[in-house]
């Protein structure tokens, strides 16, 4: 009991008003006991709207940042299918120019470290636009 009395007091905001009462700050914008219903009705109205307003606001900019996260993301997998269309493009029209990259040790080096940094871009570009709102 004692407890939750304290417990209690440290979310109160105990405030005396200027006739005596004791009233809690946390809850009442002015004195309960002096000003009647509807007075305090009006202030709390006002808190809950500023409220709703800050909500909604974060609302609003958390789904723009969604939004151009998204156009990102497609962005990113496009540019992730690029190189496989160039090497298919290049293939089909000229493959005479892929020749000299596949089947020798040197090519094949070659193939091997541009798939590395390729691989490396891709985890780097997941993580831009791996952002948490
Ligand atoms: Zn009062």
């Amino acid at each position: 009991m004692l407890e939750e009395c304290a417990a209690k007091g440290e979310r109160m905001k105990l405030i005396r008003c200027e006739n005596g009462h004791l009233y809690d700050g946390s809850i009442y914008p002015v004195c309960p006991h002096c000003n009647d219903n509807e007075k305090l009705e009006s202030y709390r109205g006002r808190a809950d709207a500023q409220l709703s307003d800050k909500i909604r606001e974060k609302a609003e900019v958390t789904r723009e940042i969604e939004t151009v996260m998204a156009a990102k993301r497609l962005e990113m997998n496009i540019m992730n299918l690029v190189p496989f269309g160039i090497l298919l493009y290049v293939g089909i029209s000229s493959p005479e120019f892929l020749e000299p990259l596949y089947g020798n040790p040197v090519g094949a080096g070659i193939m091997t470290v541009a798939l590395g940094v390729y691989g490396c871009t891709c985890k780097m570009a997941e993580k831009m636009v791996k952002i948490q709102v």
